[in-house]
């Protein structure tokens, strides 16, 4: 194992822990399964941190960062290189395009517990956090499961401008993160819903309210110190599609959005 934390923190990643490969969820169905080692054993479940105090703006705040899938690869890339020379094994990386269920899996390796809003609570960083998996056909000690639990308070639920929570379950159609980008003309009632998100892409109003989200470490990795845009002009969304993790769906979800929360350009 330390050999392995040498070289993950060598590449930049300080936390990290390893579940079973399978996991204890169903896999899912994705392209990316492909690229599966063949006998995978385990999977080694890193997280990124990408909180700054003081951020606030029009966006949500995983989107004012650098693109994650861009700051994973260029982590978890030489990462796996390294892997490979030092065990002589297979080793390939997944972040978000991924067959792993990563929640399921970051509580599985001991990174943290599930809160009632869905996502995974960190003790350092509370909820905000992204994922990355690397999955290798080497056979590295698990780890034990992380102390801590979620509240059940229920601030998450109450807050949810969707209603979208109920019992620990996300109904994604009543999500305003997963409405703000849908592509197309929305419908009456998921405008509605955008409005009373108030942000132009992604809701956090869960993560903002929930105890766990107090006194939260500020995140270590460079790429999410630099370049921060909090708050979106119209003129910003298309030249940031290149940059940020909303530039996928294309400009014209964000400048939807923008209309219909200031209803001008
Ligand atoms: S992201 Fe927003 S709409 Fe979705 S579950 Fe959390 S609070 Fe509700
Ligand atoms: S707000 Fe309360 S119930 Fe919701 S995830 Fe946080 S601790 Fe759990």
């Amino acid at each position: 194992m330390t050999m392995l934390k040498q070289i993950l923190n060598q590449a930049g990643v300080r936390e990290f822990g390893v579940c079973p490969m399978p996991p204890e969820d169903a896999l899912l169905d994705c392209r990316a399964k492909s690229r599966l080692p063949e006998n995978a054993r385990s999977v080694i479940v890193c997280l990124f941190p990408y909180y700054s105090p003081g951020l606030e703006g029009n966006i949500s705040r995983y989107a004012m960062v650098e693109d994650y899938h861009k700051v994973a690869r260029e982590i978890l890339t030489p990462a796996c290189e390294s892997l490979r020379q030092a065990y002589a094994a297979e080793f390939s990386w997944f972040a978000d395009n991924s067959p792993i269920p990563e929640v399921s899996a970051a509580v599985q390796a001991g990174l943290g517990v599930q809160g009632r809003n869905g996502l995974l609570i960190t003790p350092d960083y509370g909820t905000y956090v992204f994922l990355g998996e690397i999955i290798t056909d080497h056979l590295f000690d698990y780890s034990a499961p992380a102390q801590g639990s979620c509240l059940g308070c229920g601030r998450c639920e109450a807050a949810c401008p969707g209603g979208a929570l109920c019992g620990g379950a996300v109904d994604i159609s009543r999500c305003v993160s997963d409405i703000s980008q849908r592509k197309g003309e929305l419908t009456p009632s998921e405008t509605e819903l955008v409005r009373a998100g108030g942000l132009l892409w992604g809701c956090d109003r869960c993560q903002l309210v929930c105890p766990h989200n107090r006194e939260v470490k500020q995140t270590h990795i460079q790429a999410f110190q630099k370049n921060i845009v909090a708050s979106v002009a119209y003129g910003q969304i298309r030249p940031l599609c290149k940059t940020r993790a909303f530039g996928f769906r294309g400009p014209r979800v964000l400048e939807r959005n923008y209309h219909i929360l200031y209803g001008v350009d």
